[in-house]
């Protein structure tokens, strides 16, 4: 009897669901079952303030469903405050298909997985993330509308990478600016860490820069192209993160920035692709500004690829593609100089002018 009392009190102490720290003010969390097509998925609409909820959809064998849960609420937050920050009218929304995209994707599974998007009225918008492709997307889209990603043959605004890229490129080159007075990249030594889809362009463009260039990778091959085709120098094992190089650029994983790295970095710029760099995102984040390195947010910097499906949604070209992403240099100016003004984290000052913004429109709706 008394352990039962004691078992209750417990689990009042932490409510099992809107008590959980993830759920950080969520708005919505849909759980999606079918039994025929073994579809297992979760979507998460943490914030529709600004606009209808945008973000991937990311099949991944979870170890438990608990990880499926934290990682689509963590990652639908994100998306908010990434869109936000990139001035997009839209709110940041996630979904998770928990299974092996490589033996348990099939096309009845994603339709059904459309179908359960589609139950939500438009209120969640899909799109490609890990273990999906264009294709994929194109499937959902028979039985929805409310799909991005789709494949330019089918209207859509194809693959978003070169765009990320670019607007990586803007930010690395703002945080140039503040950093060393100067936004050219020449004869800036550049690390970019993870040479695939995003790396390569990024590659691209600080070669044409006139960058002396590094790279790491765990994929040999890819190494050796990039090597062959940019000239670009190989760094390996250990030596990534104290690498004498003037800027850092993650674009492979996530929490390569921590207490071990941070101690090591010789680089006096961090700005890459990669989501969720910060291991943690406030100690991290100060450490960086403590030891002086110039952080460049990467929510705001990677936001390129939202930008490329979001005109799918808005009907503009490539044209203006390129110049909202391009304006990803002027808000990373904006950002160091909030946190300077401030003192405050350049991640911190880009997480309050992106919820600044949506308590603005908040208060705006309620007039
Ligand atoms: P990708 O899979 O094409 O490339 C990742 C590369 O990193 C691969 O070459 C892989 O071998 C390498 N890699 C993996 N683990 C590594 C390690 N431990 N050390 C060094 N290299 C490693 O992915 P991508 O589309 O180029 O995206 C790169 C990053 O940017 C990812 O974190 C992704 O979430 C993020 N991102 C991508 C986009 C986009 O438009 N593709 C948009 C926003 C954010």
């Amino acid at each position: 009897m008394i352990s039962e009392v004691m078992a209750s009190a417990e689990i009042k102490k932490v409510d099992p669901v809107f008590g959980q720290l993830s759920f950080n003010d969520h708005e919505q969390v849909v759980f999606c079952q079918d039994k025929d097509t073994g579809l297992k998925a979760i979507i998460g609409i943490h914030n529709t303030v600004l606009g209808p909820a945008l973000g991937g959809t990311r099949m991944w064998n979870y170890n438990s469903e608990w990880d499926a849960l934290n990682d689509v609420l963590r990652l639908s937050r994100g998306m908010t405050y990434k869109s936000a920050i990139t001035g997009l009218n839209l709110g940041g929304g996630k979904a998770v298909i928990i299974g092996d995209a490589k033996t348990q994707k099939t096309p009845e599974l994603m339709r059904r997985f459309g179908e359960f998007v589609d139950s939500l009225g438009g209120k969640y918008i899909t799109a490609e993330d890990v273990g999906m492709e264009t294709a994929d997307m194109d499937t959902v889209r028979e039985v929805t509308p409310y799909v991005t990603g789709i494949s330019e043959e089918k209207g859509g605004a194809g693959n978003p990478s070169p765009i990320t890229a670019y607007g990586v490129f803007m930010g690395m080159k703002a945080a140039a600016h503040y950093c060393f007075g100067d936004d050219s990249l020449e004869d800036k030594k550049v690390l970019v860490q993870g040479v695939g889809h995003v790396g390569e362009t990024l590659v691209d463009y600080l070669t044409n820069e006139g960058a002396r260039v590094f790279i790491s990778d765990i994929n040999e091959e890819r190494l050796q192209e990039l090597n062959r085709k940019y000239k670009a120098n190989i760094l390996g094992g250990n030596d990534v993160y104290t690498a004498d190089v003037d800027i850092y650029a993650p674009c492979a994983l996530g929490a390569t920035l921590n207490d071990e790295t941070i101690t090591a970095l010789k680089a006096k710029v961090v700005a890459g692709a990669a989501n969720n760099q910060l291991e943690d995102e406030l100690r991290h984040g100060q450490m960086l500004k403590d030891r002086g390195i110039a952080y460049a947010p990467d929510f705001l910097i990677n936001a390129g690829g939202i930008i490329n499906v979001f005109a799918e949604l808005e009907g503009y070209g490539k044209h203006e593609i390129m110049r909202k992403t391009e304006n990803i240099y002027n808000t990373t100016l904006e950002i160091f100089t909030h946190s300077d003004k401030h003192g405050t984290t350049t991640h911190n000052s880009a997480l309050s002018i992106a919820q600044e913004r949506i308590d603005t429109r908040k208060m705006e709706g309620k007039k």
